[in-house]
């Protein structure tokens, strides 16, 4: 599975526009963050944000072969600009599982906050859970099968929520636990996103694989590649 993050920050994106608060002033070039949003192996796209389509673009990438685009939250505001070649936008009644042509496996979880999570399944097997920002999952087995591949959520907004996916199981030794929708209170952000490591495009030294944005370590080598 290969996962491109177009945005990791908050629905506001980071800087919120004309806050005066010194993390928005400290948030520029490189730590400028775009509302989150999660390509996967260029066939599904996790919540659409303005500009996914040029951020996309900026990492390697096209929209071009999106299959299915799926929302965890309403989207306040004015609604967000569909590209063209881009199947319509929706949100999956929890539990409901969609299978895309692709083959990826696609269930609606259950959140304890308004919105919806998406537990994704690559055709290989390998399994990725996305969570809307401020919530964690209503509600878990006591104990899952086998831990995700990857988490990727809102770990500072909600850290009980990482340390439940923990306790059962969901989040192992080699999950990659990814911090996403960071916001302006969120100086901490830093250490679960790159450290002092510049956001941006970094290629696996296993020469395997490209990452965009902000990942603490890599998928592939599960070390810091760049
Ligand atoms: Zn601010
Ligand atoms: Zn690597």
């Amino acid at each position: 599975m290969e996962l491109t993050l177009l945005g990791t920050g908050a629905p506001d994106g980071l800087p919120r526009p004309s806050c005066p608060c010194a993390v928005c002033a400290s948030a520029r070039g490189p730590w400028a963050r775009a509302a989150t949003a999660l390509l996967i192996d260029d066939a599904l796209l996790l919540d659409l944000t303005p500009g996914a389509m040029f951020a996309a673009a900026r990492a390697g990438h096209s929209l071009g072969a999106v299959r299915q685009v799926l929302l965890t939250h309403p989207h306040d505001g004015p609604a967000v600009e569909l590209p063209a070649p881009l199947p319509p936008a929706a949100r999956v009644p929890d539990g409901q599982v969609l299978t895309l042509i692709s083959g990826h496996r696609v269930r609606a979880v259950a959140m304890d906050a308004p919105g919806t999570g998406y537990e994704v399944t690559s055709p290989e097997g390998e399994r990725l859970l996305y969570l809307p920002p401020g919530a964690a999952p209503a509600g878990l087995p006591e104990r899952v099968e086998r831990p995700y591949e990857m988490v990727v959520l809102d770990v500072i907004g909600r850290p009980d929520a990482v340390a439940r996916l923990r306790a059962a199981g969901a989040v192992g030794p080699t999950t990659e636990v990814i911090a996403v929708h960071l916001d302006h209170d969120a100086r901490r952000a830093r250490r679960w996103s790159g450290g002092s490591r510049r956001p941006g495009r970094g290629r696996c030294r296993t020469g395997r694989r490209w990452w965009w944005a902000s990942t603490t370590r890599c998928r592939t080598c599960r070390a810091g590649c760049w």
